[in-house]
């Protein structure tokens, strides 16, 4: 499918590279693509990013039919442009879809609009160290119908965010707090899935959280109220006695990129790493005995993100004397090296968008 460009006639002055912060600032254009039940995906088009005219009565703001990735774009010392691992997110992306009743997209059409985007909005990529472009691929129900049913109508839109350095202050560990009153997800629900509503329904213990002085939730399975299932919104590991342990995907857990490729990368060096069910009650059981050696989360947002401090119930465990351990260091520098491209990329994991042709 041809993408149709129309250019920004009056683009912005380009932000304060320290002030970024996440999520705040947007480039000058954005990538959109409908969707109609006669005519399949279509009408993909680069326009300058302004703000959608919608009907009040769209699925999406009823019934929450919507799906959404994240991405970023990372600038090399040299000046190229590399993804991480795309094709990942364009998989889960049509996974999410399935789950959600939302039309699948063509692999590589979804490809080549991230990197058409890319390209376009090339000169909003901050360089300095840690800072990055995010990208933001959604799809949203458009029909004007309050009846619960599948829409037939949607809008696949890409928007850009450029990013600051998650960790300008250093790689600091966090206070988590385990939530056991709420669950964000369900076996059987759309723990798996990238949507909204898992946020939506996160809201209320993050904000508990952050109340009592904890800058994330520890999320137990929706079952049991036993088993872990993620931090906040990355997932999960912990070392106990040598063995790296991950929550298991049973449904609940978002599956994420850089889950998988800190599976890799541990796997690839020796590492024993299990992907299996664990208790808060084997957490604790190893925090008390001096066997939980570390826990850190994993995202694309901050990439590994260590624990410090670990509550539970009037229960506090300190985890690794509040330091980031080796294994939570090892896994940042290996993975932003291959992110913004200081090493080779042996994984063959990043994929470079031409910027100047
Ligand atoms: C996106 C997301 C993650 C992390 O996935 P990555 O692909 O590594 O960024 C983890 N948990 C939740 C709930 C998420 O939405």
């Amino acid at each position: 499918m041809e993408i149709k460009l129309t250019k920004n006639t009056s683009p912005s002055l380009k932000p304060d590279p320290d002030k970024l912060g996440f999520g705040k600032l947007f480039t000058d254009h954005m990538f959109i693509c409908d969707y109609s039940t006669s005519k399949g995906w279509h009408n993909a088009r680069v326009e300058p990013f302004r703000n959608l005219s919608l009907s009040p009565a769209c699925a999406v703001f009823h019934y929450a039919q919507a799906m959404f990735e994240g991405l970023k774009a990372y600038k090399t010392k040299d000046g190229r442009v590399l993804l991480f691992r795309p094709d990942k997110n364009i998989e889960r992306l049509n996974n999410t879809n399935e789950r959600m009743c939302i039309p699948k997209i063509d692999p590589g059409f979804a490809l080549e609009a991230i990197k058409t985007i890319v390209r376009v909005d090339c000169g909003w990529i901050p360089s300095a160290p840690g800072t990055s472009l995010y990208i933001r691929p959604f799809i949203i129900a458009t029909d004007p119908f309050l009846g619960v049913h599948p829409s037939h109508n949607y809008m696949f839109i890409i928007i850009l965010s450029p990013s600051g350095n998650y960790y300008a202050a250093g790689l600091d560990p966090v206070k988590i707090v385990v939530e056991d009153e709420y669950v964000r997800a369900v076996r059987g629900g759309t723990g798996y899935a990238k949507v909204g509503g898992n946020y939506a329904a996160s809201l209320i213990g993050q904000k508990k959280a952050e109340e009592n002085g904890y800058a994330q939730v520890l999320w137990l399975d929706g079952i049991h109220h036993k088993y872990i299932d993620e931090v906040g919104a990355m997932n999960v590991f912990f070392k106990i006695d040598g063995e790296i342990i991950t929550p298991a995907l049973e449904g609940s857990i978002l599956p994420g990129v850089t889950r998988r490729s800190v599976i890799e990368l541990l796997t690839g060096k020796g590492y024993k790493v299990t992907e299996r069910r664990i208790s808060i009650d084997e957490v604790y059981a190893a925090a008390s005995d001096g066997r939980l050696d570390e826990m850190f989360g994993t995202g694309t947002a901050a990439v590994i993100s260590p624990v410090g401090e670990l509550a539970w119930g009037g229960k506090k465990m300190k985890i690794n004397d509040f330091k980031i351990g080796p294994i939570a260091s090892f896994l940042y520098k290996e993975l932003t090296d291959i992110q913004w491209g200081r090493v080779d990329d042996v994984n063959g994991w990043t994929v470079e968008v031409c910027c100047n042709p």
